[in-house]
């Protein structure tokens, strides 16, 4: 729903990226009453392109933060709560998981409180240190939940430009017929690695390789250990079109896009293992394959980056140009994405609040009242935090996402 013009703001927010975390963004600022425009190399719409993660994501709800990553946990609970309020667009499953991985990783799994039906089980077949646990989370169609949020952001009035960018200075520049921006939001996923102004050499991708089947009588998702092979895991996350997503693989570093079709196979022999309903006759040959996929999940060294940063205008025009870096969540960009969001709405309301017209300030009642808003009193999280130069970048407490966490 649009928001009424009276709460609009004047101020112009470009975000640089069209992936899960920008346009959940694009989204989140637009129903706040900001101007916004959402460049980037790749769509939402480029369901093949391989030159952004998010077409390619599973994707499901099952938590990637440890025990005392608290931002992290925030990030998920928050949108936990955002895709559950989502069931009734059909946009959005609900759907019962089980997951098995080292005792400890059981015991430490952190949401009990948060998802429903939250239960210790044992695995089918006794392997040493294995253990399970079994909750109702959501999942998603990457794909056409992609093309729900650009809808979304549409509707709310957001513009959306292809373009790549080299330097995250150009949307202060006015050029390329977009509006100058009054602060960019860098939602550029792995190409925080290459543009100017951030330069970031602690992104990478992880790889993932996922088969796409054709399998409507499976109605529950299982994420198991396997470990034959390293970084390869078994996986199976049914979606709300009646598909199944089969995996994985978690190659740390690896920007290989083609198919591995050995690895295909195995992927395939290792869920048929875990649910034999993947095929309609109770045979592997009998399996509806759709379709092989690879992603890059964009993800940083030290943890997602999602802070405030002053940069110097390299032109000496402008004062400064104000950034709101969000990018290289790895492996868990839509569970967060909704969390990401309100952050990346404080700090962007902290930065630019105090030049919003009197009219603005006197609207913020009405604004909470509106439908999924998110209240303008949320406080930005001590962990996500501002800086004023880039020398002095944000340093996480928690590490990144290891394979050992993720091999579950
Ligand atoms: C196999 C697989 C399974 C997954 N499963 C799950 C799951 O179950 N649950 C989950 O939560 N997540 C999952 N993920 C992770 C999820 O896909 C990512 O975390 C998420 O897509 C990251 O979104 P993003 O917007 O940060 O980055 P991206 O989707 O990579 O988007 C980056 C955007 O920036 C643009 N861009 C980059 N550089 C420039 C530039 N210089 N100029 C202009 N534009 C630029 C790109 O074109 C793109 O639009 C999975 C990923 C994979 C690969």
């Amino acid at each position: 729903m649009p928001v009424p013009s009276s709460i609009t703001s004047n101020q112009h927010i470009v975000v640089l990226g069209g992936g899960v975390i920008g346009v959940t963004t694009a989204v989140t600022l637009a129903r706040q009453g900001y101007k916004v425009t959402v460049c980037a190399r790749d769509l939402p719409t480029d369901s093949e392109s391989t030159g952004f993660a998010s077409p390619w994501a599973g994707a499901n709800w099952a938590t990637f933060a440890s025990k005392y990553d608290y931002r992290l946990q925030r990030w998920e609970e928050h949108t936990f709560k955002q895709l559950w309020n989502l069931i009734p667009t059909g946009h959005v499953m609900e759907l019962p998981i089980t997951v098995y991985k080292s005792e400890q990783g059981i015991k430490d799994l952190w949401h009990k409180h948060l998802t429903p039906n939250f239960r210790r089980v044992h695995p089918p077949c006794a392997k040493p240190g294995v253990s399970g646990a079994a909750f109702t989370s959501v999942s998603l169609s990457a794909p056409d939940y992609l093309q729900h949020l650009y809808k979304t952001a549409v509707q709310l009035g957001v513009g959306f430009i292809r373009k790549s960018f080299n330097s995250i200075h150009e949307p202060f520049q006015g050029a390329h017929g977009i509006p100058t921006a009054d602060l960019v939001v860098n939602a550029t996923g792995l190409g925080a690695r290459k543009l100017d102004g951030c330069n970031d050499p602690q992104v990478m991708p992880i790889r993932g390789q996922t088969v796409v089947v054709d399998a409507p009588n499976v109605k529950e998702c299982v994420m198991a250990l396997d470990s034959s092979y390293s970084s390869e895991s078994a996986y199976i996350i049914p979606r709300p079109n009646g598909q199944a997503i089969l995996g994985g693989c978690f190659q740390v570093g690896n920007w290989d896009t083609e198919v591995d079709i050995d690895m295909g196979q195995r992927i395939l022999e290792r869920c048929f293992e875990l649910n034999k309903n993947l095929s309609p006759t109770g045979k592997f040959e009998d399996i509806k394959v759709v379709r092989h996929n690879v992603g890059l999940r964009p993800a940083r060294e030290g943890g997602a980056r999602l802070e405030f940063e002053l940069l110097e205008d390299p032109q000496g025009f402008d004062e400064g140009h104000p950034v709101v870096h969000a990018y290289g969540i790895g492996p868990a960009g839509y569970q967060c994405s909704w969390g990401m969001a309100r952050d990346v709405f404080n700090l962007v309301d902290e930065h630019l609040k105090p030049t919003r017209s009197l009219d603005m300030v006197a609207t913020t009642d009405s604004i909470k009242q509106s439908a999924n808003t998110t209240p303008r009193s949320c406080p930005v999280a001590p962990t996500t935090t501002r800086s004023r130069s880039s020398s002095q970048r944000w340093i996480p407490q928690s590490p990144i996402i290891s394979p050992q966490t993720v091999l579950i």
